[in-house]
């Protein structure tokens, strides 16, 4: 038997660390593939995938090689837990699936097959290399193991463990040698089993070796990967406690700078308390003394129009003359007046005055009666 591990390292079943151990493992189903796929290795490649959460499986056995796909062989008593059959014979045995030779001619629901009359020899023989790597297997898992093949329910086809009500209702291997018309039966591999590890003459021991030869390159392999694990680990500790540290520098920076940030705020919201009491005081004044500046003397006539009526003819008068001015020259607006009404009304009391003396300068003469004499 050629013997080769390849481990389906990415199946989702193989990292779970779920494994048989003791009384919990039973022994061992036997399966076949159903389906006309003789190459093991386009099963690995299928299997060993994230993706394929529908199954796990410990070997795909071929006509020239046997691959042991997950740990089986590694320690007595201990296998890895990879589900094949259905509950609970998930979890009492471990799987393995013979690939079936391309000659068969499966009916679309995979359920029956024929074989043109031709290629029967071939299937024929494709099948029985498959059997007697399964044996072989089969001989090293009872030897390594400690576990009588002979012994009810250690070795179990997929279709007896649905008979016994533990496994999914299949009818592998069975289906493909009674296809194959093929003298195969369970009883049969079970002696065929039996026979080979007393043929080999093999004590345990020397199965042990000549799995250990077989596991070493591989073993070789994990020490160096866990080797890479381990420095990996120590590394991340190393960034850990370096970021452990700059983490507390940061928390002290952060408290210092969310101390002096309160202080700032205080001091911000001082003079904001402050700026906004200036201004009220400020337009407080403004307004105080526009009110005083109002009621002492009147509104700010801006323009003749914006002046009393009474006052404008008045006021109109004394713009022409020149008496008085807002500022602007008169050539370019000749109503500006911008001045406070009061001052406005002192000027018009002057011009009345002045009116009224001039009135005064050609009063007539009194007499004594007070009449005008003229
Ligand atoms: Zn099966």
């Amino acid at each position: 038997m050629n013997l080769i591990k390849r481990y389906i390292t990415k199946n989702p079943y193989f990292s779970d660390g779920r494994y048989l151990t003791d009384s919990g493992f039973d022994g061992f189903f036997l399966h076949s593939v159903g389906c006309n796929q003789p190459d093991p290795l386009v099963f690995l490649r299928g299997w060993d995938n994230a993706a394929h959460t529908n199954a796990g499986i410990n070997g795909f056995i071929g006509a020239e090689a046997v691959y042991i796909t997950a740990p089986c062989l590694e320690s007595v008593g201990t296998v890895k837990r990879m589900p094949h059959a259905g509950r609970p014979a998930n979890d009492h045995y471990i799987g393995f699936e013979m690939t079936e030779p391309k000659q068969l001619r499966y009916n679309q629901n995979a359920t029956a097959f024929t074989v043109p009359e031709a290629e029967l020899e071939s299937a024929r023989s494709f099948v029985a290399a498959t059997y007697c790597n399964a044996v072989e297997l089969f001989a090293a898992l009872c030897l390594f193991h400690g576990k009588d093949p002979l012994a009810d329910g250690v070795i179990l086809s997929h279709r007896e463990g649905a008979k016994r009500g533990i496994a999914t209702n299949h009818g592998d291997p069975e289906t493909v040698w009674n296809g194959l018309n093929m003298p195969y039966t369970m009883d049969g591999f079970r002696a065929d089993v039996k026979s080979k590890m007393e043929e080999n003459g093999m004590t345990r021991d020397e199965c042990n070796a000549l799995i250990t030869q077989a596991v070493a390159p591989l073993n070789a392999q994990i020490a160096a990967l866990k080797n890479r694990l381990t420095e990996k680990e120590n590394e991340l500790q190393q960034l850990q406690t370096g970021i452990g540290f700059h983490s507390e520098r940061i928390s002290a920076l952060c408290e210092l700078v969310g101390m002096h940030s309160t202080e700032i705020l205080q001091c911000t919201a001082l003079t904001e308390a402050q700026r906004t009491a200036l201004e009220a005081l400020n337009d407080g004044i403004d307004e105080r003394i526009q009110t005083a500046l109002n009621a002492a003397l009147g509104p700010m006539i801006g323009h003749l129009e914006d002046a009393p009526k009474w006052m404008r003819p008045a006021l109109r008068e004394l713009l022409e003359f020149g008496v008085i001015n807002g500022g602007t020259p008169a050539e370019v607006d000749p109503l500006d007046v911008n001045k406070r009404q009061a001052i406005l009304e002192a000027v018009l009391m002057a011009k009345k005055c002045a009116e009224r003396y001039a009135d005064a300068l050609l009063l007539p003469t009194l007499d004594e009666n007070g009449e005008a004499t003229a």
